[in-house]
């Protein structure tokens, strides 16, 4: 009879304890489970970043933020220096609603056709400008026609950005082109150079995001993007 009763109490004492190991046995796999879901998700991420020259301009690019805010994009914006004038509350927008600003020289000059003291002026006073409007101090530079020399960029201590996709939409000015040239060669980790400164590459713009979500890509601004060769990165 006594040893019965002990039983009793060791089995009422021990029912809980395993339901209680059970349980966090079932957690541990369904957390197991639930990691391996997240880096698989992030493993089949497709990036893209789309970047923006020549702007602001204030026909275009508050439209352009619109879209981008109503699809919660980020982007890139490289601009010239000298149409920041009038536009400063673009610039601010574009900071304050979580884009990457960049600098494209101040006159929109093609740097390696400059003396070395003008062309690190018209480097340096864009990003002055950029960052007396917004308090953002520039780290990125895109050089219009693509043209540096490395002796600019370990003077101005900034990364450069090229590209991967160019729809011309500077010289086509068709919505439909221009998305067509963006959807048709755009690939994982690409960056897309458009215009914020033509109606077209703004429309095209939002098809492009709509098409490009559809296919599970996600947009980054470029210091997100870390393995494209078209960056070149300075060390600080
Ligand atoms: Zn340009």
């Amino acid at each position: 009879m006594k040893l019965k009763k002990w039983w009793v109490i060791a089995l009422i004492m021990i029912l809980p304890l395993l339901f209680i190991m059970g349980n966090l046995k079932k957690k541990t796999i369904e957390t197991a489970e639930n990691n391996l879901k997240t880096i698989n998700k992030y493993k089949n991420i497709k990036r893209v970043a789309l970047t923006f020259d020549d702007g602001p301009s204030s026909e275009c690019t508050p439209r352009l933020l619109d879209i981008l805010k109503k699809e919660n994009v980020k982007a890139t914006f490289f601009l010239v220096g000298k149409n920041i004038k009038e536009n400063e509350d673009i610039v601010i927008r574009m900071k304050n609603e979580g884009h990457l600003i960049g600098n494209h020289t101040f006159n929109h000059s093609q740097l390696t056709k400059l003396g070395f003291d003008e062309a690190v002026e018209e480097i340096n006073t864009t990003n002055a400008w950029i960052t007396n409007i917004s308090g953002y101090i520039p780290e990125y530079i895109r050089p219009p026609f693509g043209s540096f020399t490395d002796e600019l960029l370990s003077e101005t201590s900034m990364s450069v950005v090229m590209w991967n996709v160019d729809p011309l939409d500077w010289k086509y000015k068709n919505k439909d082109i221009v998305t067509d040239k963006i959807l048709k060669n755009v690939k994982n980790g690409d960056i897309i150079l458009m215009h914020d400164i033509f109606e077209s590459s703004v429309d095209a713009a939002q098809t492009v995001i709509k098409e490009l979500k559809k296919q599970d890509y996600v947009f980054v601004t470029v210091d997100k993007m870390n393995s494209n060769k078209q960056i070149i990165r300075r060390d600080k």
